[in-house]
């Protein structure tokens, strides 16, 4: 079984994101952030460190647990009128009754560099430029880094979520391949997953996917991250087994998450070049 680690691509893309943001103007992003949970906050933080390494400026709004569903709107819509904001990203879990759907319909498509309003879903089905879910660019970046072939092969995408699952299905279609998405209402998973030959596991479950589930020779990519009792995290992919049917497995951590990190930047300096 081949190892598809994603340290080495993120690498590159901040090498390149740096060389972007130093041929313009100084690109700045703005997260903003409404909760008390340890590991949103920490995520944030690590954006934050990451954007000052490849010369990103990043303002963290933090408005705090408290935050009303209309502050964080106006925030936003704050944000993506003022001219020396060039990426705007609003982190999540949000407060009790604010919907991270309806308010990051705020967020200027051109500014919304994690692919969060509707418009920039709706347009990435359409086949318009938006910037995608970094996530979902993510899983995308790996696939075409190590090689792996798309067109006419069946993909699968385990989760239908708007921030991965859904926009991932698109890009996949975009290439060409043949995408079948399940959900929790799936009927035997197993049957369905196991004729892949990409298969995306983004459930958030954590070892839903085990040898079963998987076809002899299948690409494999653990977009999950599920918090362990020690304080670690594990994938949607039972590693152990699965390793012993798959072709190829991302690792998890380490795959997935550090490339979407470095694309959430370079979406960055895309938006702060944008005519
Ligand atoms: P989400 O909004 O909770 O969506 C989960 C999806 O999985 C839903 O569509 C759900 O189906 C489906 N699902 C849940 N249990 C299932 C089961 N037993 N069988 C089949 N499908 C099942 O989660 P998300 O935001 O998309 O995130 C998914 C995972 O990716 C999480 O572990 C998250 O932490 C991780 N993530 C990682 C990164 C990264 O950078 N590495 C970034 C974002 C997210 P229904 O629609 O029917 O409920």
């Amino acid at each position: 079984m081949k190892a598809l680690p994603g340290k080495d691509l993120a690498a590159a893309i901040r090498a390149r994101t740096q060389a972007e943001a130093a041929a313009g103007p100084q690109p700045r992003l703005a997260v903003v952030v409404a909760t008390a949970d340890e590991a949103s906050l920490w995520y944030v933080r690590s954006i934050a460190k990451a954007a000052v390494g490849v010369g990103i400026a990043c303002d963290l709004v933090d408005l705090g647990p408290g935050a009303t569903s209309d502050q964080i709107g106006e925030t936003l819509t704050r944000l993506s009128t003022d001219a020396g904001v060039h990426a705007v990203m609003m982190q999540t879990p949000l407060p009790e009754g604010a919907s991270a759907q309806e308010l990051a319909g705020a967020i200027d498509p051109r500014k919304d560099v994690d692919g969060a309003n509707p418009l920039s879903l709706g347009r990435l089905a359409a086949g318009l430029p938006a910037f995608p879910p970094a996530t979902a660019a993510a899983v995308m970046a790996l696939l075409d880094h190590h090689e792996v072939e798309l067109e006419g092969r069946h993909a699968v995408v385990v989760g239908r979520s708007t921030v991965v699952g859904k926009p991932l299905a698109h890009l996949l279609l975009d290439r060409n391949a043949t995408v079948t998405v399940c959900h929790s209402r799936t009927r035997d998973l197993a049957s369905v997953t196991s004729t892949a030959e990409v298969l995306v596991a983004a459930a958030g479950r954590a070892g839903l996917i085990g040898a079963a589930h998987v076809a002899p020779g299948a690409v494999v990519i653990d977009v999950g991250t599920n918090p362990t009792e020690d304080g670690g995290l594990t994938g949607d992919v039972a590693s152990d087994e699965v390793a012993a049917v798959a072709g190829a497995l991302t690792p998890v951590p380490g795959g997935v998450g550090p490339v979407t990190t470095a694309l959430l930047l370079r979406h960055t300096a895309r938006a702060a070049n944008l005519p």
